[in-house]
């Protein structure tokens, strides 16, 4: 997808860290994340539940309880800063600026009223100057852009009377009902049937073409990236651990835990059973994130104690272009491994 690589991007987010206080501790949910997107790209943020991704995505819609938890860092969205905005300005933001799609279409849509009511409400909270039938015909439209057959019946019936696809489109036109310059997706598809899941990335694609948004979608599975996404951002223990263009991750990976992401995704063609090699070990509490490496306990080339165990790898640029890794293996031993022990047994190529 084409974009001005020399503007800045339309969300820059630096250094970027999250803590919550719960009764257990403090969780360190994010820990120093950075990254930018310009409108027209699609960012995968990709790792296991507990990664960080979904807080990361959160903190930009502003949708954290101020009481009990800290952001540092910057959000740049267009230019503005979002760290230390009040609710209130956030909540003009969202949906006009930045919409998000929730995994679950039931639990974000209002089971008791209309979809179609539900849509022109959307649209009027940032649109007072509309009127209702300016609102209904847009929020038609929408549901005529995502693909919802016989928009004018559906409009009036609720979302329960929807497939879990269609309540998904109902989302997505919820979402695009403002024009926001950046969605945000977050498992977009996690629910949904195989076909159906394509349908909506297909969809996701064609109406980026059109909005020329900024797309971040939030997911545990590198195959969805693969399939939609311009470039992916890694995250484990909440740090970033690798970023590059979507063809630099999935070809030329150079992260250990990015390996057995890519081992893990189920093969089109052959035994789950066989071809799925699940990460051993799990997430680490974010609690309680180990010293050094937070994957230093799961990972089979880990050089203990040190470097490994003791100090943070920084994410540090490799010789490809705009591809970064955070791994204490020197990058030619990165290369030399994943090339002889792991791409002939993986399923990305
Ligand atoms: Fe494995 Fe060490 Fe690299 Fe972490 S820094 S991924 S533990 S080799």
């Amino acid at each position: 997808m084409t974009h001005d690589a020399a503007s800045p991007p339309y969300l820059q987010v630096d250094d970027l860290r999250v803590r919550f206080s719960t009764a257990d501790g403090e969780v360190r949910a994010v820990d120093g994340v950075s990254f930018g997107l310009h409108r027209g790209r699609t960012l995968g943020i990709v790792g296991e539940s507990g990664s960080g991704k979904s807080v990361t995505s959160l903190a930009v819609m502003g949708l954290h309880d101020p009481a009990r938890t800290k952001i540092s860092g910057a959000i740049k969205l267009g230019g503005r800063e979002l760290v230390g905005l009040s609710d209130g300005e956030m909540r003009k933001l969202r949906g006009r600026d930045v919409a998000m799609i929730f995994q679950d279409p039931l639990s974000a849509l209002h089971p008791f009223y209309t979809v179609g009511r539900q849509l022109v409400e959307a649209y009027r909270t940032h649109h007072s100057d509309a009127s209702k039938a300016q609102a209904k015909q847009r929020a038609l439209d929408m549901l005529d852009r995502v693909g919802i057959p016989q928009p004018d019946r559906r409009f009036g019936q609720y979302p329960h009377e929807f497939s879990g696809g269609m309540r998904q489109r109902v989302m997505i036109a919820m979402s695009l009902m403002n024009d926001p310059a950046l969605l945000i997706a977050d498992e977009p598809t996690t629910a949904l049937d195989v076909t159906v899941q394509a349908q909506i990335l297909d969809l996701l694609a064609d109406l980026q073409r059109e909005f020329h948004s900024a797309i971040i979608l939030i997911t545990h599975d590198l195959g969805v990236v693969s399939q939609v996404a311009d470039e992916v951002l890694v995250m484990y223990g909440g740090r970033a651990v690798e970023h590059g263009t979507v063809a630099q991750v999935m070809r030329g990976p150079q992260h250990p835990y990015t390996w057995g992401l890519l081992a893990s995704i189920p093969s089109l063609h052959g035994d789950p059973e066989v071809d799925l090699k699940p990460i051993k070990g799990n997430p680490p509490s974010l609690i309680n994130v180990p010293a050094g490496c937070a994957f230093h306990p799961r990972c089979a080339y880990a050089m203990k104690p040190e470097p490994c165990a003791g100090q943070v790898p920084q994410l540090l640029a490799v010789q490809a272009d705009g591809h970064r890794v955070a791994c204490h293996l020197p990058e030619q031993q990165r290369i030399d491994t994943y090339t002889d022990e792991i791409a002939h047994v993986g399923v990305a190529q």
